[in-house]
């Protein structure tokens, strides 16, 4: 069988010698006789893998001391409840950013929590000659006392992402979701830095929650222990048992970005993984993406054909070829190529390869 590439926008692909580990260890983990979901996550061999995976997660992303790393249940959603739970108290307010259709769910939640009048927010993204830019809003001198910022630098159903940092007087939360260890940040910039574990980490469930030691003074809301961060903090992500395989195979991902040598060459992959692909896009009338050049996702490339009536035909051919799960969200329809960490080179060069192939066939 030749090769399939799995360009799902989550779950999504994971690597393959990250797979190929795990299916050999599936049933005897560390030489115990038994599978790593067998195993205590009090084990002493559980416990020196939770230490690995933080000291390794805090390496690739250079992540200052005063921070914490937690492991957590309910995915990317469930932190959307959990921000507002652990910061705003009964008084507090907080800023969103609005960009697309993840950091409009958070507001959404955030308005069910605790009302519209402790949640403002901002729509950034506008139409500048029929494609969608984000403007960042100027807070320099703002008076307004937020207890945090909200938004998301890479919006996975829109395909639009932000490569600008945010300047505010507030601390900064990020739903980095689809963006998580694509490319080299600056921790200390954000209060906290939140994703669902599925796109660039692991499997499904799975949350990693990176967050400023000094923000868990705020004030809470009455909250279920399990999604607080001072009791996680206070248990080592473990108030629960927590989600032990996928915090394995997350592990097993960090050794495996750290083998490719760190962020700075994931980044360089991935930025050339992107060109080739929108430079196909954009070279060829046949497609189109709607994003400005300085806002297009190197995660999410987004594009629709000249004709809609000709999506299924491209799926179905695109398949047959071995490039899976292209179809764009419902809500934005066209296509999506989801291309995150663990794609390689080739299947995106396979992908242009079937774009310049099918446009030929069917302008
Ligand atoms: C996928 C995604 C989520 C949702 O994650 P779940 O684990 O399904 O809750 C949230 N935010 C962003 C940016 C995402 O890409």
């Amino acid at each position: 069988m030749s090769a399939t590439y799995n360009f799902c926008a989550g779950p999504a692909m994971l690597p393959h010698a990250v797979m190929e580990k795990a299916q050999q260890e599936l049933l005897d983990w560390n030489g115990q006789g038994v599978s790593v979901m067998e195993t205590s996550h009090r084990s002493k061999e559980f416990i020196a893998l939770t230490e690995q995976a933080e000291s390794d997660l805090r390496e690739l992303m250079n992540i200052p001391s005063n921070y914490h790393v937690l492991f957590m249940h309910g995915g990317g959603r469930g932190q959307f409840s959990a921000v507002v739970n652990n910061f705003l108290g009964e008084d507090g307010k907080a800023l969103y950013l609005k960009g697309g259709q993840w950091s409009n769910a958070a507001v959404d939640e955030a308005i069910k929590l605790v009302g519209e009048d402790k949640i403002d927010s901002i729509e950034i993204v506008q139409k500048d000659n029929g494609l969608n830019k984000v403007v960042l809003p100027e807070f320099e001198g703002d008076k307004e006392q937020y207890r945090y910022l909200h938004y998301c630098p890479n919006e996975t159903v829109n395909g639009i992402e932000i490569f600008d940092e945010i300047d505010c007087p507030w601390p900064v939360i990020a739903d980095m979701s689809s963006t998580i260890m694509s490319r080299e940040i600056d921790v200390s910039r954000f209060g906290v830095i939140y994703a669902g574990a599925q796109k660039n980490i692991g499997p499904s469930g799975l949350s990693i929650v990176i967050v400023r030691d000094e923000l868990l003074a705020l004030p809470s809301l009455k909250q279920s222990s399990i999604m607080d961060y001072r009791v996680a903090v206070k248990n080592g992500s473990m108030y629960n048992t927590p989600p032990t395989f996928a915090w394995y195979l997350a592990a097993e991902v960090f050794a495996w970005l750290k083998s490719l040598g760190g962020l700075k060459q994931v980044a360089i992959a991935n930025e050339k993984k992107a060109q080739l692909l929108y430079q196909c896009i954009d070279s060829l009338a046949f497609y189109r993406n709607g994003v400005a050049v300085e806002n297009r996702s190197n995660m999410n490339v987004t594009f629709q054909l000249a004709d809609d009536a000709l999506n299924d035909k491209f799926l179905a051919e695109a398949k047959a070829q071995g490039l899976i799960a292209l179809k764009g969200h419902r809500v934005v329809g066209g296509m999506r190529a989801s291309i995150y960490n663990a794609m390689p080179y080739e299947g995106v060069e396979k992908l242009v390869q079937f774009m310049e192939a099918f446009a030929k066939e069917n302008a």
